[in-house]
């Protein structure tokens, strides 16, 4: 069996696929799609320049304008090259190839918002410190889709992802907590490549767009452990919002438009208190488990060390709307590390739960990204099963 259609229990997790499958498309889903587009959660902060701190040797991201330039000139198709309306090639800030499906859309509402404090996540780089450098970014028009980055640079970004996120602690065999990582990652990667696959631009010409079930299949569906790692970073991203419940419903929704706000608050709640989930699967991830070695400690900084490069990584994407969406979901696993395996030190030392306004809204649309994935797989799962088989 090579496709998605997994059975049984899930690694990792007390919950089973089909369970998962069921409370995803029943419940899950369609409050996270509402819940993405209210105006709180479409509107994330970012830094889109591509200060790459890595691969300082051929300087393709030492520049401010820097990066993809590298693309060789014939790997997109001509109308690709055109800018879109305002040319973005009079704007330095943009650090691209310089074609429309990569470019981020920054129409805004002037929206702002409030009473969120800033504290440091352990886990990652990036910080909300305004400054010239932070852009927001309505992430309604800009959907995670077939953009054309591929090539060396592509390459080389994932490459070094995974040099960073497989086992490295050398105490004998490579224990749960460091394949943990490379699960999370590997699972972030099956994601990317399903919203690719499901929207994609099938003929240039026409500007046709629509899925390529081929794609899906080469890339993530002829994989089981691909598969499986996808459901494994779902059931982890999920488990660090239940974690965080009390705080996410006490939180303030406060975007200035106070109607959106209330519905934001009430389908948080919806998502959280959910009674057929917490029937069903009520610990999709088990991380009480994990760091109870004598190396715990020592480890759990390894690890951290490793995620905070790949974090660092995301500024050397150098495709516009990849870089976002990367920063964003890297961002929102780093919140939910954070959720999951720093808290309780926290606590023990007398701090709660904080989070920052951009981590929230980064580990909802992870989320949704996650959880929009797995609907794709499990719908199309047996219809691609049928189109390789040739039926
Ligand atoms: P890649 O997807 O580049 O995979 C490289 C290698 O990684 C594979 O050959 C395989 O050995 C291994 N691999 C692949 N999948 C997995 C997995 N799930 N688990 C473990 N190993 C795996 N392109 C877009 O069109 N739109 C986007 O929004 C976009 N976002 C991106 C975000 C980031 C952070 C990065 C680094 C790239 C992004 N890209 C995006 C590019 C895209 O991910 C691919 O790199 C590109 O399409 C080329 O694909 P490929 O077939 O060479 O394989």
């Amino acid at each position: 069996k090579d496709s998605g259609e997994l059975s049984g229990i899930i690694e990792d997790s007390c919950c089973d696929y089909e369970t998962v499958n069921r409370i995803n498309v029943a419940v899950l889903n369609p409050i996270l799609q509402q819940l993405v587009k209210t105006s709180f959660f479409r509107y994330f902060k970012v830094k889109l320049w591509c200060d790459c701190p890595f691969w300082l040797d051929d300087g393709m991201c030492m520049l401010r304008d820097c990066s993809v330039c590298e693309c060789p000139d014939n790997e997109f198709p001509e109308s690709f090259k055109k800018p879109p309306h305002g040319s973005i090639s009079s704007n330095p800030l943009i650090c691209q190839r310089g074609d429309p499906q990569d470019t981020v859309d920054r129409t805004l509402a002037t929206k702002t918002f409030r009473g969120w404090i800033a504290v440091d996540n352990p886990w990652t780089n990036d910080d909300e410190t305004d400054n010239d450098e932070m852009t927001y970014v309505n992430l309604q028009l800009n959907p995670e889709r077939y953009t054309g980055y591929t090539g060396a640079s592509a390459r080389r970004i994932w490459d070094a992802i995974y040099l960073d996120s497989s086992p490295k602690y050398s105490s004998g065999e490579s224990c749960q907590e460091e394949k943990v990582l490379y699960k999370l990652i590997s699972g972030l990667h099956s994601s990317i490549s399903i919203h690719i696959a499901a929207d994609y631009l099938l003929d240039v010409k026409t500007n046709q767009w629509g899925e390529n079930l081929q794609l899906m299949y080469d890339r993530v569906l002829r994989y089981p452990d691909r598969v499986k790692n996808l459901y494994f970073t779902y059931l982890f991203v999920l488990r660090a919002l239940t974690k965080a419940s009390d705080y996410l419903q006490q939180a303030e929704y406060d975007s200035g438009d106070h109607a959106e706000d209330l519905e934001a608050q009430s389908l948080m709640q919806q998502l959280l208190e959910n009674p057929e989930l917490q029937d069903a699967c009520p610990l999709p991830f088990d991380e009480a488990k994990l760091w109870q070695g004598k190396n715990g400690p020592e480890l759990k900084q390894q690890i951290q060390k490793q995620f905070r490069n790949i974090s660092s990584l995301m500024d050397c994407v150098g495709c516009e709307k990849c870089r976002l969406w990367g920063k964003l979901q890297v961002f929102g696993l780093g919140a939910a590390l954070n959720i999951l395996f720093s808290v309780d030190d926290m606590h023990n030392q007398g701090q709660p739960l904080q989070l920052h306004r951009n981590e929230v809204i980064a580990l909802v649309n992870l989320l949704n990204k996650l959880s929009e994935s797995i609907r794709i797989v499990n719908e199309k799962a047996s219809s691609v099963e049928r189109l390789m088989n040739g039926i």
